[in-house]
């Protein structure tokens, strides 16, 4: 009969078993068993090496590379911001660049770029640390749980952030302007990105003095970390306050926690007066 099989190892397979056969083998058996059911169940050896094997180590970067792209990331962030900051020639391009800048991943989780609120031509510009969830929501410093005490505490001199009158008004910003999501402090890439614009507002506004509230404001302006409740109250022009007298004081959430601290607020504030009315601060060291 004929056959139509077009295997072309047929031939050679069955001249391989006819000799065996001659050669007396008379059953399929190797020398030890084997369970070929194992074998259905197991993937193939080499599948489950490729498994089980760590990524090429080209796949993975090293930690130092990862700290090298982060730290290019951050210097470019910072070169763009200086940049932005100083084409802003007044306070709404300023506003307008601030709202263009994508290099700080704070603005991925923010409503709102949270620039000011008060009077741009007020003698004394305030400077808190970050927005909240209210400030986010109506893109404004101070409107939640802060904003009555710190109304209260200007009021309390004479000042008013919605005043048109500079001699009693009051500007307020803060140190970013988009609000770090869990409300954590803003980390210090984050200000360090974005130190450009503030630096910038602080020029364009051109206060006469300058407060900051609570610590992360003040480390920002100092450049390095402070202990807030001794540096509070104490007179300082440090280089970024661009030859103005600064006075940092508590924050009023911070007050708001510690209804007995309010009493060196109170202190802070008369300081912040008496310079108003005319006696210059002494600058501390
Ligand atoms: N706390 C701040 O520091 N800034 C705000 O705008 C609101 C709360």
């Amino acid at each position: 009969m004929k056959t139509t099989h077009a295997d072309p190892n047929r031939d050679a397979l069955l001249a391989a078993l006819a000799w065996q056969i001659e050669l007396g083998v008379d059953e399929c058996i190797a020398e030890t068993p084997l369970n070929r059911f194992d074998e259905i169940a197991k993937p193939p050896a080499t599948a489950a090496a490729a498994k089980a094997a760590p990524p090429p180590p080209a796949a993975k970067k090293p930690a130092a590379a990862r700290a090298a792209s982060a730290a290019n990331d951050l210097s470019a962030a910072v070169t763009e911001a200086q940049r932005l900051a100083a084409a802003a020639n007044t306070l709404d391009a300023l506003r307008a660049a601030m709202e263009g800048f994508d290099g700080c991943p704070l603005k991925r989780g923010a409503r709102n770029t949270v620039f000011a609120d008060g009077n741009p031509a007020a003698r004394v510009m305030f400077i808190g640390e970050a927005p909240g969830r209210d400030e986010d929501r109506q893109a404004r410093p101070f409107v939640g749980r802060s904003r009555q005490l710190l109304d209260r505490m200007l009021a309390a001199i004479g000042l008013d952030r919605g005043s048109d009158d500079p001699a009693n008004a009051a500007y307020i910003t803060n140190t970013v302007p988009w609000r770090p999501v869990e409300n954590r402090d803003p980390s210090t890439d984050e200000t360090a990105m974005l130190w450009a614009f503030l630096a910038r507002h602080i020029e364009l506004a051109a206060p006469e003095f300058i407060v900051t509230l609570g610590r992360p404001a003040a480390s920002v302006m100092v450049d390095g970390p402070v202990r807030i409740t001794q540096l509070r109250g104490r007179w300082m022009s440090p280089p970024r306050a661009q030859g103005r007298p600064m006075l940092p004081t508590l924050h009023p959430a911070y007050l708001l926690r510690q209804p007995t601290e309010k009493s060196k607020s109170w202190s802070d504030l008369l300081s912040l007066r008496a310079a108003l009315d005319g006696q210059p601060p002494e600058i501390g060291t």
